[in-house]
């Protein structure tokens, strides 16, 4: 068997259309869909991620706002300017790009932010009710993962999902997502005693440890689906995921690229949400499909 190539540059291109169609309804009604992203340092990767988010959002009909913070910038200063954004009703999605210089602490940031404009839903609030299954707004990346799943028609009710990596941005969630759409889940991390065990269980496998090729040859079962969330730039600057595609494209039925796969559908789903949230704003019906994860 050889992969099907999964193709998250496209898949993310119709989501992109898709929302656009969706921000041009809401400009002829008045509302402009609107995300502020707020930077604090000077950090040059950060900086290039927040500038293309933000000409995404462009290009997709949406206003966007950088606003760059000085790296000295005191705590009471950043939560009063989100708490401004919170008040500014042309500001319907409020992104605070991580991570923050070390002495600020993230948590009490993301906690100043409206739940309701909380588009990377890192809120407690919205981490809370996705234990539920209802957030404001699912978290990006891992809301990307469900939406190539959908896209491929991947079964992800009563399938074993193995996902490895437990963080707060990606693993969980995305455990949490695939449970709330019917999988029985696993999660793996850095203490799972034998990983290769239990990713060769998985139907659906999603890597997001942020360690290049920790899914090698004899890790993955015959037509499983592996989705690799991982970003890591090896020594020589090539960019690669978590799953040596080599070795598992010729087992897996079907399989995402780095670059190419999941990266794109973070940034499509971060538009998805600030239109949403604008869409709730100006009192607009749901969308089909739009409120759960199917
Ligand atoms: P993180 O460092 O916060 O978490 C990594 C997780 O992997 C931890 O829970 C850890 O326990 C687990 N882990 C580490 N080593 C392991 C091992 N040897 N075996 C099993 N588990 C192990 O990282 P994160 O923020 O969750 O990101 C994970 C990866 O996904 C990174 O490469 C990151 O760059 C990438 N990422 C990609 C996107 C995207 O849009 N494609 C978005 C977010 C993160």
């Amino acid at each position: 068997m050889t992969a099907r190539l999964i193709d998250g540059k496209a898949i993310a291109a119709n989501v992109r259309a898709e929302t656009a169609i969706r921000a041009a309804r809401l400009a002829a009604a008045g509302t402009v869909p609107g995300l502020a992203v707020v930077i604090v340092g000077e950090d040059p990767a950060s900086r290039l991620y927040v500038r293309s988010k933000a000409q995404a959002c462009e290009a997709a009909g949406l206003r966007s706002w950088v606003h760059a913070m000085p790296v000295d910038t005191p705590l009471d200063r950043l939560v009063a300017f989100v708490h401004e954004l919170n008040g500014d009703p042309e500001v319907h999605g409020i992104l605070v790009q991580l991570p923050l210089p070390g002495r600020l602490d993230a948590r009490l940031v993301i906690e100043a932010i409206d739940p309701m404009k909380d588009v990377d839903g890192f809120h407690y609030q919205n981490v809370g009710a996705l234990v539920v299954g209802d957030p404001a707004f699912y978290p990006c990346t891992p809301w990307g993962v469900m939406k190539l799943l959908e896209h491929e028609g991947v079964p992800v009710d009563g399938a074993h999902a193995v996902v490895v990596g437990r963080s707060t941005i990606v693993g969980k969630p995305m455990a949490l997502m695939l449970l709330n759409a019917g999988a029985t889940v696993t999660i793996c991390h850095s203490r799972t005693r034998d990983l290769a065990a239990q990713t060769r269980q998985a139907d659906i496998l999603v890597a997001a440890a942020g360690r290049a090729h920790i899914i090698g040859a004899g890790m993955v079962k015959a037509g499983a689906t592996v989705i690799d969330v991982g970003i890591n730039r090896l020594p020589d600057g090539k960019l690669v995921g978590d799953v040596d595609f080599a070795a598992i494209a010729p087992v897996a039925a079907r399989i995402t690229p780095v670059p190419g796969g999941v990266g794109p559908m973070t940034i499509a789903m971060l538009i998805a949400n600030t239109v949403r949230s604008a869409e709730r704003a100006a009192g607009f019906a749901l969308a089909a499909g739009e409120t759960r994860i199917a």
